[in-house]
């Protein structure tokens, strides 16, 4: 309904015609290979362990983004979280079919996942649910958000084997992890994240 009320503008640079026009979307920063098979960070090289994560403990088998998040993409992951733009959720969802391989895997969880579900042809099911809510992991050190989200998911129904998560935005890595923690626990053997953007060299 929004999607009919708003004006068609540029989301990123405001010209008319559409949320996303065509000269931002071949501009968005697509993560391409090299990168790090666990974590997804853009690297020198192929690498099985980056910086960013080499040494901990993360409960997914791999991350992968489609976008850097950079200002414009946080101004659309703003726009949509806002107002639930699907016309956007359709294009972000073409851009990782685009950039992220599929991976292989049964279900497909989280938010938002409708239109990469349909193009990958899995299944979705809510499989996780928040057991309290959690503070803004904005602003907080790695450990800090680590300690935010712990235990902060539960799994609920029966969890297939294999599962892709899939979330907005991958900023640490933490919310990530807890949420593949969560789906471990009820019984996934493998949780590969998807999400549309991912921040670079944080922390
Ligand atoms: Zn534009
Ligand atoms: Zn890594």
């Amino acid at each position: 309904m929004l999607d009919l009320l708003l004006p068609q503008r540029c989301l990123a640079c405001g010209a008319g015609g559409a949320q996303l026009c065509a000269r931002c979307l071949a501009g968005l920063p697509r993560l391409r290979p090299p990168l790090c098979t666990r974590c997804g960070a853009p690297t020198q090289w192929p690498v099985e362990r980056c910086r960013e994560c080499a040494g901990r403990r993360l409960a997914f088998a791999s991350a992968r983004a489609g976008v850097g998040y950079d200002a414009a993409v946080r101004a659309l992951v703003a726009a949509w979280k806002e107002h639930g733009l699907r016309r956007l959720a359709a294009t972000a969802g073409g851009l990782l079919i685009d950039v992220v391989g599929k991976p292989d895997a049964t279900r497909l969880t989280f938010v938002p996942p409708d239109e990469l579900a349909r193009r990958w042809e899995l299944p979705v099911e809510p499989l996780l649910r928040r057991t309290r809510e959690t503070g803004r992991q904005r602003g907080l050190s790695r450990p800090e958000r680590r300690k935010n989200v712990a235990g902060a998911f539960q799994a609920t129904g029966r969890v297939p084997a294999r599962i892709v998560l899939v979330d907005d935005v991958y900023t640490s890595g933490a919310t990530a992890s807890a949420a593949a923690s969560a789906l471990r626990a009820g019984g996934a053997r493998r949780v590969d994240v998807v999400t549309f953007a991912r921040a670079l060299r944080f922390g």
